[in-house]
């Protein structure tokens, strides 16, 4: 009997987390079976408590659901109880635990790409959901500066304020944002429409590194306007596996190699 795992989400169809999970269960030689599955957006803790009944094990959740899980969580870990946010569901004794491993996805993946962290100058663009995940595992990694632009300024300072007691952060609209960044993360969802924030000319430091969560087939506009203008450029592809990784770990204290799982969903899916 294989041990059943789902990601929720509205929609949910487009979700690689089924095939990454496939593959680390294939890794791992663990017996394990993990749906997509879409939820009402009224019908999320419905599906939850179906899912459980059913003998679920534990889920990750995404758009429009992350609020709502930390909401129906019982306890939340540190970092999902500073994110306000919860990707993860691990149901323990008696007890729901809501946690967030978005934040470790996209560390491990900065790491393992080799990008400057300890001392750097960081820039982080947009001041929505995976902000609020990444933030802390950020500020711990002790940067020089962690400077958040967003489109509605007011967002970008609500966010430094909140996370002031954890490191040295500043917020505030893409005009403020000034030059030189070691490394510049766009997490706005502005890639999806091929657009571009309203960025300086010299935001990155020579041989820096741009990185944006969005994932495709194709270099987004970010990626392609630090291309030119000579950064190193990667996606967020490593960073979905990352979170999933952490995810089945804390799961089922087994730890999956994400770099062969992420070889072949680039190699396969596109
Ligand atoms: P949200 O909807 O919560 O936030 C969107 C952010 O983008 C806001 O800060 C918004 O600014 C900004 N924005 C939207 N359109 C534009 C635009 N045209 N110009 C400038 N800024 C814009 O989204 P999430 O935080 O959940 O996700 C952000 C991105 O990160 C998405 O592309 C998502 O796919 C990706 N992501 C990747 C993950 C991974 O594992 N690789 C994990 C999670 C997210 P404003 O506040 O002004 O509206």
């Amino acid at each position: 009997m294989s041990d059943l795992y789902a990601v929720f989400g509205n929609p949910v169809a487009h979700s690689k987390s089924p095939q990454i999970h496939a593959a680390f269960a294939a890794q791992l030689g663990e017996r394990v079976r993990y749906e997509a599955r879409e939820a009402e957006t009224d019908g999320f803790e419905a599906a939850w408590q179906r899912f459980v009944g059913e003998g679920g094990r534990g889920a990750n959740v995404t758009l429009p659901f992350k609020q709502q899980a930390a909401t129906l969580a019982d306890r939340l870990s540190e970092r999902a109880a500073l994110a306000a946010a919860v990707n993860t569901l691990i149901p323990g004794d008696g007890e729901l635990l809501g946690d967030n491993t978005d934040g470790v996805g996209l560390l491990h993946d900065l790491q393992r790409l080799g990008a400057p962290l300890a001392g750097a100058r960081i820039a982080v663009l947009g001041a929505g959901g995976a902000v609020r995940g990444v933030l802390g595992p950020l500020l711990a990694v002790a940067p020089q500066r962690l400077v958040i632009a967003n489109r509605t300024a007011a967002k970008a300072h609500e966010l430094a304020a909140l996370f002031k007691a954890h490191g040295a952060i500043e917020g505030g609209g893409f005009e403020a944002l000034g030059e030189g960044f070691d490394l510049v993360i766009n997490a706005t969802s502005a890639s999806l429409a091929g657009e571009l924030p309203p960025l300086p000319e010299r935001l990155i430091a020579e041989e820096g590194v741009a990185y944006d969560m969005m994932y495709g087939a194709e270099p987004t506009v970010f990626m392609q306007w630090a291309d030119a203008r000579g950064a190193r450029c990667h996606d967020g592809l490593g960073m979905l596996v990352g979170q999933a990784a952490e995810s089945w770990f804390q799961w089922r204290g087994s730890r999956p190699d994400p770099e062969p799982v992420l070889a072949r969903l680039r190699a396969e899916l596109w």
